[in-house]
């Protein structure tokens, strides 16, 4: 089936912020929708998310641009072309875009589409997106892993002024039988933690993220107030619910002095007291998985790190890999992490993705697939981790509409599929 119109159009993002919609048109009437997230804490190896600049308009956040290259330059181009044929037509338009960061165009107008023709084909053949998303990876379409989701129910970082340095506290419900029972676990100890706060005076308002933002004084509280939210809500920490963290730990890098800068604790650390830090919580609590514990071009720590704790850790690299096929590459080479977050906004197009997720699991990677801190009501990831099969997903607290939503579709999905869901185990020694 043909493509027949493609049109996008500037809306809001769950920040208020501009951010792309793209509506696509196939000859036979089928209609799709896509809009593409943002975030906050952008690594800077990220393909290009252009925006206006113009002050006058959301502060220079506009999109107009990127909705102007996706209606006059990427439409006609595509207008015609059978829609069936993601890798060709990603292809064509990294051709038009002709950058290797997708400046030109904004990675933000390419995905917009890409993502538009991955939900087209799946509409005109009348699939779940998750079964089209499985062809596209060549996997089986009789059985499917429902992702463990990492539930951030503390934000800091970027995310929430006045709380912590770190960014992520998040809760792993490894030890569950299905989606829907580690949907309820993490909901249950969100409302747990929620309470311990608010009987302990501390503000229970939200992140971006949706979870609790307070203001505790240093880094390592938001884990024993995990613990106790765990216990609390009647689940075993490290048994039915492990600790995930992404310190996002570019942010606070100062990158003049080499080192760490902890602000709520006024310390600086160099990257192996940073490890030395995270080593010492191993010890004392249930984490199971640390994104970007270090920063985003520390090669050397997180080769260090790999070696010293990578047995047992899952170590994710998130700006240090950018979704980038060839940086995991130089990872992969350098034994740095053992772990890739997959976010399709900071490579740009679906086919780059599913590359970057491929080579990640020909050398014994796994792969989280996640939102951003910035989202719409599009629930693409869902289905693309269901289809990717990997085993894990990141996607915000249990609470505000746009993480939830991706939740939601993952227990309709878990329902639709009943015995052809099987929940994801946690491939780590523990
Ligand atoms: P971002 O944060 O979407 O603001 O970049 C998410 C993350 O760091 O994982
Ligand atoms: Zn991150």
């Amino acid at each position: 089936m043909k493509i027949a119109q493609i049109v996008a159009q500037e809306i809001l993002d769950s920040r208020g912020n501009p951010t792309v919609l793209t509506t696509l048109t196939l000859e036979d009437g089928t209609r799709v929708q896509s809009a593409v997230p943002s975030g906050a804490s952008t690594g800077s190896h990220e393909a290009v998310e252009l925006r206006d600049g113009d002050q006058k308009r959301f502060g220079g956040k506009g999109v107009l641009q990127a909705v102007a290259n996706v209606n006059a330059v990427i439409a006609p181009a595509l207008i015609g072309e059978e829609v069936d044929n993601q890798q060709f037509l990603d292809r064509k338009m990294l051709a038009l875009d002709g950058t290797a960061n997708k400046g030109k165009l904004g990675a933000n107008a390419i995905l917009s589409v890409s993502m538009a023709i991955t939900k087209a084909v799946a509409a005109q053949k009348n699939i779940p997106l998750y079964q089209h998303v499985a062809e596209l990876f060549g996997r089986p379409t009789d059985r499917y892993v429902m992702p463990i989701p990492m539930m951030n129910v503390l934000n800091g970082g970027k995310h929430a002024i006045k709380s912590s340095d770190m960014q992520e506290f998040m809760l792993f419900p490894l030890g569950r039988g299905s989606i829907c029972e580690a949907v309820r676990a993490g909901a249950e100890t969100f409302h747990a933690l929620g309470k311990i706060l608010k009987d302990k005076g501390f503000a229970t308002t939200v992140g971006d993220e949706g979870g609790y933002a307070p203001s505790l004084g240093n880094n390592e509280a938001p884990l024993q107030l995990m613990v106790e939210a765990i216990q609390g809500a009647g689940y075993r920490p490290g048994i039915d619910i492990g600790i995930a963290l992404d310190p996002a730990a570019t942010e606070f890098y100062d990158s003049t002095a080499g080192k760490y800068h902890l602000a709520t604790e006024n310390i600086h650390l160099t990257s192996e007291q940073m490890i030395d830090k995270y080593a010492d919580w191993l010890k004392r609590y249930p984490i199971v998985s640390i994104e970007d514990g270090l920063a985003e071009d520390d090669w050397d720590g997180f080769v260090t790190k790999t070696a010293r704790l990578g047995e047992h850790l899952q170590i994710v690299g998130d700006d240090l890999f950018v979704t980038n096929p060839e940086r995991l590459q130089r990872g992969i080479e350098l034994r740095a992490g053992n772990s890739i977050l997959i976010k399709l906004n900071q490579i740009g197009s679906v086919s780059e993705t599913i590359e970057a997720i491929n080579l990640a699991r020909a050398h014994g990677y796994t792969a989280v697939v996640s939102h951003r801190s910035g989202e719409t009501a599009d629930t693409f990831i869902a289905d693309f981790v269901v289809g990717a099969g990997t085993g894990q997903i990141k996607t915000g607290s249990a609470s505000r509409s746009e993480r939830i939503a991706k939740y939601n579709r993952l227990m309709m999905i878990e329902r639709e599929l009943g015995e052809r869901a099987e929940y994801a185990t946690f491939p780590f020694k523990r």
